[in-house]
């Protein structure tokens, strides 16, 4: 059956470029871990998991066990990483299905430890990383905390300490204080693990900014000097998303951040159709509670895609999607399933045509900042609300 035109169409070719471009900046020795949470950032996991896997991706990041088992299903040879805790009771799938996870509680280490050790697993058998709250107050256990986690790891634990993980919470900052300062935390946190006599292969700190950012050689270093590998983890960029860093740099902007403004590319357009053209004449009120009315006899364009598609309501009257390669005002409320737009000086608009709510048409583009500045937020929510009804198509 032919459906009702709201779709999201995904490059899947540009993602892969994407990835290799982020392993060609960063230093040879560091490995980076593609984050396909939250069903690829809205980008559709079926799609965009098995992408990065033939662009060279050996690990990749899931925020939930049920995520890591679909990751599993798509790719059958990659490493995958749980980054958002598991749940009482999913011990058993992140064995069966050869998940690694991220613990940091005693609970987490006890429901994998009876599950390896049900499933019969040798002593060292089971990877998990260790997070490290080095200053975000969200995930990972305090300096405090560590040693009676690090006592679990002895030689009968079916549990292997493969890595240590912690995440930077101002990674985007340009002036770098925050993430220094967790950087220092990181190292006393590395030294317990020493003086604990345990050695895990990874260190794994960082998001798109830290590899933009040319930071990658920092992390890189202070795994060497432990004995470690570095592994980063970009998300944002993969989809082709240049980090805006805060503040901008004034000066010595790193060449990676030139480089990857040039070299990523969008992944996701979303699009929609012409559903019918009306004329309206001078007083005409349009749409809900009359937010609009037309001053002058005006041609209204339908469009099917509402706020139940994830077109943010508020973009009402405030914000123009793309038609016939020309930016056309929305004009009073967005519905649950409806858009209107003014196209009174859109010469030839009719149903049928196709309709850009995010991304490029002709040689206007509209971008997932230009969304994020228009409604409060940021790209990640820009991209992640867009509904699940609207479906989601390899192109
Ligand atoms: C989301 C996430 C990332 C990726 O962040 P981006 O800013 O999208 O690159 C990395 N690590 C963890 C733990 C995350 O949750």
């Amino acid at each position: 059956m032919q459906m009702r035109p709201c779709w999201v169409e995904i490059r899947t070719h540009a993602l892969e470029d994407n990835f290799r471009f982020l392993q060609s900046l960063a230093a040879s020795e560091v490995e980076l871990l593609a984050v396909v949470k939250a069903d690829s950032y809205g980008h559709s996991l079926d799609l965009c998991a098995p992408a990065v896997v033939r662009a060279g991706a050996r690990w990749i990041g899931v925020t939930s066990v049920e995520e890591g088992v679909a990751a599993r299903g798509l790719c059958p040879a990659a490493r995958i990483m749980v980054m958002a805790g598991v749940f009482p009771g999913q011990g058993e799938a992140v064995v069966e299905h050869g998940l690694t996870a991220d613990i940091w509680e005693p609970a987490q280490i006890d429901n994998l430890d009876s599950a390896a050790r049900a499933a019969g697993l040798r002593p060292g058998s089971l990877p998990v990383h260790l997070e490290i709250d080095t200053g975000m107050s969200r995930q990972g256990a305090s300096l405090e905390d560590l040693a009676p986690l690090l006592a679990r790891f002895g030689p009968q634990s079916p549990l292997k300490l493969e890595g240590i993980m912690t995440h930077l919470y101002a990674a985007d900052e340009s002036n770098g204080v925050a993430t220094q300062t967790q950087l220092a935390e990181l190292q006393l946190a590395l030294a317990r693990v020493e003086a604990a006599g345990l050695y895990p292969d990874w260190l794994s700190v960082g998001s798109s900014p830290m590899v933009i950012g040319a930071m990658d050689g920092a992390i890189a270093n202070l795994a060497a000097r432990h004995g470690m590998k570095a592994m980063l983890r970009p998300g944002l960029a993969l989809y082709g998303i240049t980090t805006r860093f805060s503040p901008p740099f004034e000066s010595g902007e790193p060449p990676s951040l030139a480089a990857a403004r040039s070299e990523l590319q969008p992944v996701l357009t979303w699009k929609s159709a012409v559903m019918s053209v009306r004329n309206v004449p001078s007083g005409a009120v349009v749409g809900y509670n009359g937010t609009f009315v037309a001053t002058e006899p005006m041609r209204l364009a339908l469009v099917a895609a509402g706020y139940a598609d994830g077109l943010d309501r508020s973009l009402g009257n405030r914000f123009s999607l793309l038609v016939r390669g020309q930016r056309a005002p929305l004009v009073g409320r967005i519905s649950m399933d409806h858009a209107m737009l003014d196209v009174t000086e859109i010469p030839g608009v009719e149903a049928g045509d196709e309709v850009v709510i995010l991304g490029t048409q002709g040689s206007e583009t509209i971008t997932a900042y230009e969304h994020a500045d228009a409604t409060g937020t940021i790209p990640w929510e820009v991209f992640t609300r867009i509904a699940a009804r609207v479906r989601r198509i390899a192109v």
